[in-house]
């Protein structure tokens, strides 16, 4: 069995930002050589997540409004987490979209639907974060 692991790393200017990686995946899947298997992609940070959704803006703006009416950003003082510190909400988003996915490979490609694209979360940005990528099988 081959594996293989990788840290892809993300800097976003802003605080919250959703990035399409799968061309990343794909170059990760490549460079692992495996054509039967499984892909594990997972933020390595508690403020940021990995999910599969449509790559679509609409989508990602309605997911922008969605999040802050569950975990509003302002005002940080309606927060108890770390007194002082203002990045609460960044982990309950995370928390609601996901750490991690999982991708099948088949005949060296990722088995994902149409639509299906994989997509980096961030929250607390401003700072460079990683995303672990491993690939097991054959
Ligand atoms: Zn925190």
């Amino acid at each position: 069995m081959k594996s293989y692991r990788k840290e892809l790393w993300f800097q976003t200017p802003t605080r919250r930002a959703f990035i399409n990686m799968t061309p990343q995946v794909e170059e990760c899947l490549h460079e692992s050589g495996v054509r039967e298997g499984l892909v594990l992609c997972n933020a390595m940070h508690i403020t940021a997540s990995v999910f599969i959704n449509d790559d679509e803006h609409g989508l990602h703006l309605d997911y922008e409004v969605w999040l802050e009416k569950l975990a509003p950003h302002e005002p940080v003082t309606q927060y108890r987490h770390n007194v002082g510190e203002d990045n609460a909400d960044a982990h309950m988003k995370r928390q609601i979209m996901g750490r991690e996915v999982v991708v099948a490979v088949t005949e060296g490609k990722l088995d994902l639907g149409t639509w299906e694209r994989i997509f980096y979360g961030e929250f607390d940005g401003r700072r460079r974060k990683r995303v672990l990528v491993k690939i097991i099988g054959e």
